[in-house]
């Protein structure tokens, strides 16, 4: 029992040792600090020789620290459609996001038919910060801020599917929650960025390869430090019990730039000869931004680094045709893909740390899928699962004596 009190003390961030004051009393609990992480079809074929080579020096202290596995996630898996299933730990026909265009329309957060894990955060008083996350423009009302991220529309980008307008080039809705917050980022953190670069059409890089493809990374790079510059100002100067902010270009790099071999379908020299560092280097450098938001947190602090999918080289047996994740204009020569009938071919990943959770622990199978992440969330924050989210809590990650698995009880 004594033990149980100092963990849940522990957790709750309480000095246990010190005698209560009376004061300390009526003094509210502090709530727990969650930060998501999310990174757009991390890879763990292309993770995990990066982890073993010293790469990744981030990611595996996470590891090291927490419980790490594969994410199952749904069929035919692209971003909107499994980030709103994480939102709602619901599917993609019951939350109704069910990919970039939802009737001819580009997905929008007006669609979303259940309640996301932002408003049920919200309406429980935990105060909300969010960056950058795919399938939130426009903005919703939280309690905290929320910027949003892939399909945002904007100048260039009027469709807003797999491309980047500037913050002040944002149209047909706010991309910032709440309007205040736009001048004071455009101030500290200067115009950036809202999703990553548009891939290069085949006509534009024919000739011109190893030209397009250096430019189209150097890019990337900018918008990956300008995110690394917005967040590391949204955490300094606007701390919030749960956090969530997301990558992208990770996954958009490995769609025409997977590091392929002459035996793959759509192996084109001329291209995929030319950086075949390109996509592990994307982790590399998503490590160093990782590093920069962990130097925000404490051993109080959970961290989960969630992948809505992960992402695999064509097959030759595939119909090449239903392929819906080139751009939208289907211009780009993509030679991997994650949008396969069967999700479990493309499994996204899962990584957390935290008070109670698990060290060294590796989930095996498919036992943590993307409905159960908004559940274990939740069950943090001692607030109980909606009936109508189908996830389950990941008791399986906290130790079994942990408070954050006694605390509510279930
Ligand atoms: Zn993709």
């Amino acid at each position: 029992m004594k033990k149980l009190v100092l963990l849940l003390a522990l957790a709750l961030g309480v000095a246990a040792a010190s005698p209560a004051q009376p004061q300390d009393a009526a003094k509210p609990k502090p709530k727990p600090r969650v930060i998501v992480i999310g990174v757009n079809g991390m890879e763990l074929d292309i993770i995990r020789p990066l982890m073993i080579k010293g790469e990744l020096p981030n990611l595996s202290s996470v590891v090291n620290r927490g419980a790490y596995g594969k994410l199952r996630t749904v069929n035919a898996p692209n971003c909107p459609r499994v980030y709103s299933t994480i939102f709602t730990s619901t599917k993609p026909e019951e939350h109704g996001v069910t990919g970039f265009l939802v009737g001819g329309i580009t997905a929008n957060t007006n669609m979303l038919k259940e309640e996301p894990i932002w408003s049920v955060l919200s309406r429980n008083k935990v105060t909300v910060g969010m960056a950058n996350v795919p399938a939130t423009f426009p903005v919703m009302p939280v309690n905290g801020y929320m910027i949003s991220g892939m399909l945002t529309r904007g100048k260039n980008c009027e469709d807003g599917v797999l491309c980047a307008p500037k913050l002040t080039e944002v149209m047909g809705g706010d991309a910032v929650y709440p309007r205040s917050m736009q001048p004071e980022l455009l101030k500290n953190v200067g115009d950036f960025y809202i999703d990553c670069e548009r891939m290069p059409a085949a006509s534009d890089l024919k000739g011109h390869e190893a030209e397009v493809i250096g430019a189209w990374l150097d890019k990337v790079q900018t918008i990956r430090e300008q995110q690394t510059k917005l967040f590391d100002y949204l955490l300094t100067n606007h701390p919030t019990e749960f956090t969530m902010m997301v990558q992208s270009c990770e996954d958009r790099t490995g769609h025409w730039l997977y590091p392929i071999t002459p035996f793959n379908v759509g192996y084109n020299p001329a291209i995929n000869n030319v950086r075949l560092e390109a996509f592990p280097s994307q982790y590399v450098a998503f490590d160093k931004v990782l590093g920069s938001i962990l130097k925000h947190t404490d051993e109080n602090t959970y961290v989960f680094i969630v992948s809505d999918h992960g992402i695999k080289p064509l097959r030759e047996f595939e119909d090449k045709d239903a392929h819906a994740h080139s751009d939208h204009e289907k211009t780009t020569p993509v030679i991997a893909k994650h949008d396969f009938a069967d999700g479990d071919d493309v499994p996204g990943s899962f990584f957390a740390m935290g008070p109670g959770i698990q060290h060294d622990q590796r989930l095996m199978g498919f036992e943590a899928s993307v409905y159960d992440v908004a559940p274990t969330i939740l069950h943090l924050y001692g607030i109980e699962q909606p009936k109508r989210m189908r996830g389950r809590v990941l008791t399986e990650i906290f130790d079994a004596s942990s408070a954050a698995v006694t605390k509510s009880g279930n």
